[in-house]
């Protein structure tokens, strides 16, 4: 067995679900990067009009890149809350996901460490300027979506990705041949009409950002309509998703309490039944007075 596929066995041994390495260069994706940004589809993420370079070419960014390994973890729910209490997007359901994969990143680190004694690296999810879904593509993990996911053939797209950039030589992967082909269904399918085009989301339209990033109050003319933090509504109906099978990772098993939270209680909340529930949740992001600005906002639909 090569290094390279050592490293990809090791990564599911660890509890990843796909792994795929590809070189560390640039992405060629600077143009449409600041286009996005000259479209103001970034809204009040102001932290994505920084380090583009940095983004779009991994070595800016590690010194000494040679390798991506991209890693994918599912996080498709067993259980899911009753779809008449307020919603929250299955990425939320568990422990937050940025330890989660960077725990596991770590311990991958450590495996090439002992195949490569010189290796060095940095480990990312969701952390860095890093184009997560680019390098998984390239990786052959998967496809783009036209709704900007990540689809993995045969397992659909509720996955987080993450990335160890490391200073090494190995194998790469292909890019797979695939495509949504004429399927539009995430287009037709967005309550906001935020993806703008095929592969072309407008985040401010987006209830993902207006429910977690937006800061103040959200926007009138964005209905965010069930969601109080995220929306999965692109994924929901993406046929690829008909594979969807539940996650192994016992620290996204949502608590009965959380599946059972409904919009009084969480209007009612305070902030230490706050920090209790969510601590060590993604949903900490919002703080308790972005989720309740949420409550608020779909109980004056109700
Ligand atoms: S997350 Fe929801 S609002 Fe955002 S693009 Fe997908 S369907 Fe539209
Ligand atoms: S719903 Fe259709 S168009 Fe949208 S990402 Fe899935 S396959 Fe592609």
């Amino acid at each position: 067995m090569t290094p390279s596929e050592k490293i990809k066995q090791h990564a599911l041994s660890l509890g990843f679900d796909a792994c795929g390495i590809c070189r560390a260069e640039s992405s060629g994706e600077e143009n449409n990067l600041q286009e996005w940004i000259r479209m103001n589809y970034q809204g009040d993420m102001s932290y994505l009009e920084r380090n583009i370079e940095k983004r779009d070419d991994p070595r800016l960014l590690v010194e000494g890149a040679k390798s991506i390994i991209s890693v994918a973890l599912n996080y498709y729910p067993h259980e899911k809350r009753d779809p008449n209490l307020p919603g929250f997007a299955y990425y939320a359901y568990g422990k937050d996901y940025h330890f989660v994969v960077k725990d596991k990143l770590k311990l991958l680190l450590a495996y090439i460490q002992t195949i490569f004694p010189d290796a060095e690296g940095r480990f990312f999810c969701d952390s860095a300027p890093v184009l997560e879904r680019y390098w998984a593509a390239k990786s052959g993990l998967g496809f783009i979506g036209k709704n900007t996911l990540l689809i993995i053939p045969g397992k659909g797209s509720f996955f987080f990705l993450g990335e160890l950039i490391i200073n090494q030589e190995l194998d790469y992967d292909s890019p797979i041949n695939l495509s949504c082909g004429s399927c539009s269904r995430c287009l037709e399918a967005c309550p906001t009409g935020a993806i703008e085009q095929p592969h072309l989301v407008n985040a401010t339209k987006c209830i993902s950002y207006q429910t977690i990033e937006k800061k103040g109050e959200q926007d009138e003319d964005v209905d965010t309509g069930n969601w109080v933090y995220g929306c999965d509504v692109c994924q929901l109906v993406c046929p690829w998703n008909r594979f969807s099978k539940p996650h192994t990772t016992p620290e996204f098993n949502p608590s009965s309490e959380f599946l059972s939270l409904d919009l009084e209680t969480l209007q009612m909340m305070n902030q230490e039944q706050f920090s209790s529930l969510f601590s060590k949740s993604a949903v900490k992001r919002s703080k308790l007075v972005g989720l309740q600005r949420n409550a608020k906002q779909l109980s004056k639909q109700k």
